[in-house]
């Protein structure tokens, strides 16, 4: 027997969590967990738990992988064994590899990869709980670990997804609508609003479409604010320069 629920929305407009349509979980950040890394950030978004860190930039080897003139920026995506109900067979899947790229792909307007020619900046996102949205989990914090490893950027990026239960777009899914709903649609954006990821599963129309972007703007607009009072608290300032000068 399916577990889908029989109603995603009850009539007060409140989801199975509690939340309205355009609500994310809450979500708390500690940016420099790791010692070893140059850079690193434990991020909780409900039940999401993901650790990125960031190591470089360094020289890459073997040296023919180097860019003459720019970083190689490297994203590794990894659901750990124990992160779901089944475990996950460790190694890379088709599922981790894609995602790495278009993480990665993420940064690629942001990072200023030009001051580190024949470097590579490796990302690494390891989800140690997963509750749907790992990848924009994994992304929002990847972003802090970069900024802690004083790598240069143009920006902060943020990601949350919407999707659409009960004929309703709903902004960041949880599993149960994550499973049973008819899309996802997984997006990153800079704080210009310059959109860098887009995927999408099931189907919307262009107008959902539309509408859903607008939707995970203001989303992205709280994790910028939750992403910025971090940097606040850890750096006394939100100001990138300021924060490469330390
Ligand atoms: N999931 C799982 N096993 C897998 C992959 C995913 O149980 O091998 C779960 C996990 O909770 C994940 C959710 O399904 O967060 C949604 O996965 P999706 O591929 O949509 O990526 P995500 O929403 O996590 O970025």
């Amino acid at each position: 027997m399916s577990d889908k629920p029989v109603k995603f929305i009850d009539e007060n407009g409140l989801r199975l969590d509690g939340r309205r349509v355009d609500e994310i979980r809450p979500m708390t950040v500690e940016m420099g967990v790791l010692s070893r890394a140059d850079g690193s950030c434990y991020l909780e978004w409900g039940n999401n738990k993901v650790l990125a860190a960031v190591y470089g930039p360094r020289e890459l080897h073997p040296r023919r992988l180097q860019r003459p003139s720019e970083a190689l920026v490297r994203y590794r995506y990894n659901m750990a064994a124990f992160s779901v109900e089944d475990r996950i067979r460790p190694g890379p899947s088709r599922r981790s590899t894609e995602i790495s790229k278009v993480s990665g792909e993420a940064f690629e307007t942001v990072v200023m990869k030009q001051f580190y020619p024949g470097a590579v900046i490796d990302v690494f996102a390891e989800v140690l709980q997963a509750d749907a949205g790992t990848r924009t989990a994994a992304i929002n914090a990847a972003t802090l670990a970069l900024v802690d490893a004083g790598i240069p950027m143009k920006g902060l990026v943020a990601a949350c997804a919407v999707g659409k239960v009960d004929g309703q777009l709903v902004i960041d899914l949880n599993k149960p609508e994550d499973n049973y709903g008819d899309a996802d649609l997984p997006i990153a954006m800079t704080e210009d609003g310059e959109i860098t990821l887009l995927q999408m599963d099931g189907n919307l129309t262009a107008d959902e479409i539309a509408k859903g972007v607008e939707m995970v703007r203001k989303g992205c607009e709280q994790i910028f604010a939750i992403q910025k009072e971090a940097l606040l608290s850890k750096f006394g300032t939100t100001d990138e320069m300021e924060i490469l000068e330390e």
